[in-house]
């Protein structure tokens, strides 16, 4: 607290983002990082990068790194908006497309950065309620908005709409922007981008900090419409010419051109999860229907703080979130295979005791 903070300052509540603590042995399932590097030709291209030209900005405009992106989705580059991780490219929308006189509708349980965004752009916002099993009911969305934000899979839930669904919604507000976070699409979800070419409203946002295991480069994007993604730009323009440094853009060209280190990664989570699935489901847990590389699952003798203390005491990162409807749960990283096993075996200990 400072006199010389401004107003905006006092009444911002910052988002808390997972620990990252330094403690030997520690098995971090606490922020859905990937268990695996990376392919070694990222660190290759980052390594050449870095030995080239750091003398040199980058590219303020990202071009060769939109490009490779726009071929591997079927869509054109100036369909493509990159920043330093989805989270800056979720500020930028919320800046450049969210803030209307009516308010922006998201779920009440959803990612916790929205309504932190929301606090520092002054965006008028109300949340919609979950259904009783946790599912976004897209029929809730039929009213009277500014614009409309989901996360799909969404989190901490993991449950998937698919894209049926993602184009009612739509259908239900054709004259609003529609932004869908795909952070966790690649886990099992339906992506939405095919309906980018049809409705010049959606914006789909993108990470490469989960499934391409590149959360320390911070690289994301976001795919819509010329339009949106001028209005992006503009904002982006106005803020930061250089969001991606020169490492970050050869990195991630890398990533895109090595699928086969992509989809390796992504079938072993997948197998994990549903190991980890399977272990909570013995051990009395609720697991809900997950495709994202987390689950969300709860205890019914265990109050989810509690427990989450009782696996931190052994070393086991997991996130809780002290919110209304979720206090029980627990959302756990898929961890590799190693990791799996000694979540299950340390839940054997705590809930023998
Ligand atoms: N969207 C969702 C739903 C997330 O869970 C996260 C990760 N915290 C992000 C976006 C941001 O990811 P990043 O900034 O690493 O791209």
């Amino acid at each position: 607290m400072s006199r010389f903070w401004s107003a905006t300052t006092h009444r911002l509540e910052p988002y808390v983002p997972g620990e990252q603590p330094r403690i030997a042995g520690l098995i971090k399932l606490n922020t859905n990082e990937s268990p695996f590097e990376p392919s070694p030709a990222v660190r290759d291209a980052i390594a050449a990068a870095a030995a080239e030209s750091l003398r040199l900005y980058p590219d303020p405009a990202a071009t060769a790194l939109r490009e490779a992106l726009a071929a591997h989705h079927g869509v054109r580059s100036d369909e493509v908006f990159v920043g330093n991780g989805s989270d800056e490219v979720l500020a930028h929308t919320f800046a450049a497309l969210l803030r209307h006189e009516r308010p922006l509708l998201f779920p009440d349980v959803t990612y916790s950065f929205y309504p932190v965004y929301c606090g520092l752009f002054g965006i008028a916002h109300e949340t919609v309620p979950l259904d009783e099993g946790l599912r976004i009911r897209v029929d809730d969305y039929r009213r009277e908005a500014g614009a409309v934000i989901l996360a799909n899979p969404n989190a901490p839930t993991g449950i998937a709409l698919d894209r049926k669904s993602i184009a009612a919604l739509l259908a239900a507000q054709p004259d609003v922007p529609v932004v869908i976070d795909e952070a966790y699409v690649d886990f099992g979800g339906e992506t939405a981008i095919p309906l980018v070419a049809d409705h010049p409203n959606l914006l789909v946002v993108r990470t490469m900090s989960k499934s391409r295991a590149l959360a320390g480069l911070r690289v994301g994007y976001a795919i819509g419409d010329r339009a949106l993604i001028e209005g992006l730009t503009r904002v982006k323009d106005s803020f930061n010419s250089y969001p991606l440094g020169r490492p970050a853009q050869a990195g991630a060209i890398a990533s895109i051109a090595d699928d086969e280190a992509f989809r390796r990664g992504v079938a072993t989570i997948l197998a994990n999860r549903e190991r980890m699935r399977r272990g909570l489901d013995e051990r009395g847990f609720e697991v809900l229907p997950s495709a994202a590389n987390f689950v969300f699952a709860r205890h019914p003798a265990w109050p989810g703080a509690a427990l989450a203390a009782a696996l931190r005491e052994r070393a086991v990162l997991v996130r809780h979130f002290a919110k209304p409807r979720i206090a029980d749960f627990l959302r756990i990283t898929v961890g590799s295979g190693e990791e799996v096993a000694r979540l299950l075996s340390e839940l054997d200990a705590i809930l023998r005791a």
